[in-house]
């Protein structure tokens, strides 16, 4: 038994040395991933649930690693806000949405992803302000999507910052709700305009009384404070009916369309067809 105990400790060992090498390997080459052109910027649309029209779109990055192919983000933007490449990573994102956004024949919002990091970063908002300033966006077709994990770092902070920025006129959305450490004041405090409930509530609407139960009460919630809710990860008509019968406002999902180039969307000016 303590042969195998030691078998074991070096398995682990190797896997470790494994994922550190990866890890360091991710690291480094993320910080030539911008200036060699690898970072890319695509779209999912967001949907009104009763007209079936496609309100905005979420921009999601992706990162096209020369071996390594797509990396997801959940791999890659954790290390960046450890090492602090997310800030200029993250002003790239958002300098290219905008642009991109600028550039549309529709007049549709557009939702960008803002890290904890960026969000606590000084001169945040003076950056927002100036690339809706150099790329011509009207500040009210872009909403940035924040965790309350995200603000839980410096209240006070966070809090300031989002009123300058809300104070130009653009929307903010609390992002993935009712999975961090949620607290029901942060809602109250904060100048929302939208809440997401999280997919892994919405996966779950038509299979578990409990998912279903918390769905219900975030959209009562939503109600009383006069915010709209946007259902994250819808997948099956199930789930969309559930959510229509619901009087949930909005709706994203592979159902109506999976991240992609904004091609096939750019010239959208009546909506998405309803499904
Ligand atoms: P998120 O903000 O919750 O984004 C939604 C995620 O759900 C996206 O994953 C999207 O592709 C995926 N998704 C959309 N519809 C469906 C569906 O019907 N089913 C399933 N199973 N998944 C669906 P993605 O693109 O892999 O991004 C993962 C996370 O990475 C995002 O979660 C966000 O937290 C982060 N992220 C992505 N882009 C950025 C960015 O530009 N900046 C920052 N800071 N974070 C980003
Ligand atoms: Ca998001
Ligand atoms: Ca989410
Ligand atoms: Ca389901």
């Amino acid at each position: 038994a303590k042969q195998e105990g030691r078998g074991q400790l070096r398995f682990y060992e190797a896997l470790m040395g494994v994922q550190v090498r990866e890890r360091r390997q991710i690291e480094h080459d993320l910080r030539h991933a911008i200036e060699r052109g690898e970072l890319r910027v695509v779209y999912q649309p967001q949907t009104r649930i009763d007209t079936g029209e496609a309100v905005g779109f979420e921009a999601l990055l992706r990162w096209h690693h020369p071996e390594r192919g797509t990396v997801p983000p959940d791999r890659f933007i954790p290390i960046s806000e450890e090492t602090g490449s997310i800030l200029e990573i993250g002003e790239w994102v958002l300098r290219e949405t905008c642009r991109e956004a600028a550039s549309w024949d529709n007049p549709l919002r557009i939702a960008v992803n803002v890290s904890a990091v960026q969000l606590h970063a000084p001169g945040f908002s003076e950056l927002v302000h100036e690339v809706l300033f150099a790329t011509g966006l009207p500040a009210a077709r872009l909403e940035l999507e924040i965790t309350e994990t995200a603000l839980i770092r410096d209240l006070p902070r966070a809090l300031a910052t989002l009123r300058r920025v809300k104070a130009m006129g653009v929307r903010i959305a609390m992002d993935d709700f009712g999975t961090g450490y949620s607290s029901l004041s942060n809602l109250r405090a904060f100048p929302f305009d939208k809440i997401k409930i999280d997919s892994s509530f919405t996966r779950a609407v038509d299979s578990s009384e409990q998912a279903a139960t918390i769905v219900r009460t975030v959209l009562g919630l939503g109600r009383g404070l006069g915010l709209p809710v946007l259902a994250e990860g819808v997948e099956t008509t199930g789930e969309l009916a559930f959510l229509g019968a619901e009087a949930c406002q909005e709706a994203q999902g592979y159902l109506f369309g999976r991240p992609g180039p904004i091609d096939g969307f750019r010239h959208l000016t009546t909506g998405l067809p309803p499904v």
